[in-house]
């Protein structure tokens, strides 16, 4: 297949064009760098079946050629990038959205939305299931990320709707792991750093919120068998072993045998205080299951940390 992949230079997107190009496909890689990062495509300058374009999806966009698929993977999807970059993040959600959709419709090509786990806000439902409309506010500083994302599943589900599209949406729970950069702001890569640092670990509020990490690799396996075998409704992938921030923060401690304390700071605005996922659907239509545990997912992640600090 031929396959365009947007935000082909951030974390998920570079891990997906690896996996599309290991899969024998053709890959064109879009991103415009406000939170990629050219360094995770570097590797494949030069690939026989990889071209990039650098462009913003929000912008009219034109690809020539046939087109299979199209992965929209661009947005800042960080709580720091969002906040930063709250328009462009709106855009690429709603704009960005509307314009890969019309470009899938016009090509005949399968298109496949990354949403996210915080389309269901600071959850009311525990796991979340998919069939949970969510608890969002709109007006909060996690509103921009929240709604675009939400806006945009509303899109796709139009486009299947209201013109055939063959259309997929993964909502995607916390994913960590090489490639993520080490400034992006997230838990996993903040604790980390920190830890080999020798810096104290921030943990915000009393560390007893929730979260459930998925190592990269298993949610870019997720991805894949989603795009080849799912089917139009939403879907979540991610793992569903369910810790508080505080088990994070002793963990990364412990493997990477740093002296570093652990400081609590203020709890964000809107931050959700649980996070799990019910993947019974991805279970029984895919065959998906996370296979890398907590443990050795950090692991493999503290190695990569350490070759770019
Ligand atoms: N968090 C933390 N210390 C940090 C960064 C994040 O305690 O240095 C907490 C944050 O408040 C949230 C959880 O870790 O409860 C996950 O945050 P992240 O930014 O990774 O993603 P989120 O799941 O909130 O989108």
């Amino acid at each position: 297949m031929r396959i365009l992949i947007t935000g082909a230079a951030g974390f998920l997107g570079s891990h997906l064009c690896d996996r599309f190009l290991a899969e024998g496909h053709t890959v064109i890689g879009l991103d415009n760098f406000i939170t990629g990062n050219p360094e995770n495509i570097a590797h494949l300058t030069g690939h026989e079946r990889f071209s990039f374009v650098r462009h913003n999806i929000s912008n009219y966009t034109y690809i020539a050629g046939e087109l299979h698929g199209i992965l929209h993977f661009a947005s800042p999807a960080s709580p720091i990038d969002y906040l930063e970059h709250p328009i462009a993040t709106l855009k690429v959600g709603s704009l960005g959205t509307h314009n890969a959709l019309g470009l899938a419709k016009a090509k005949g090509a399968r298109f496949f939305l990354a949403s996210t786990s915080e389309v269901y806000g600071d959850p009311l439902v525990h796991p979340q299931t998919e069939s949970y409309w969510g608890n969002v506010n709109p007006i909060g500083p996690r509103g921009v990320y929240d709604e675009a994302k939400r806006f945009a599943e509303a899109m796709t589900m139009a486009y299947h709707r209201a013109h055939g599209v063959d259309t997929r949406i993964i909502r995607i729970f916390n994913t960590y792991g090489p490639r993520m950069r080490p400034n992006d702001g997230r838990v996993v890569s903040n604790f980390i750093v920190q830890a080999l640092k020798g810096e104290p670990l921030t943990m915000y509020g009393d560390g007893r919120q929730t979260r459930s990490f998925c190592f990269v690799e298993d949610e870019v396996d997720g991805i894949y068998r989603l795009f080849m075998h799912g089917d139009s409704q939403p879907t979540n992938i991610g793992n569903p072993n369910e810790f508080t921030v505080r088990q994070l923060a002793e963990i990364v401690i412990e493997l990477t045998g740093s002296a570093s304390k652990i400081e609590s700071r203020p709890l964000p605005e809107d931050d959700p205080k649980v996070r799990k996922p019910d993947i019974t659907r991805a279970r029984t239509m895919l065959g998906w299951e996370p296979k890398v545990e907590l443990r050795e997912g950090v692991r493999r992640t503290i190695e990569y940390f350490r070759t770019v600090l």
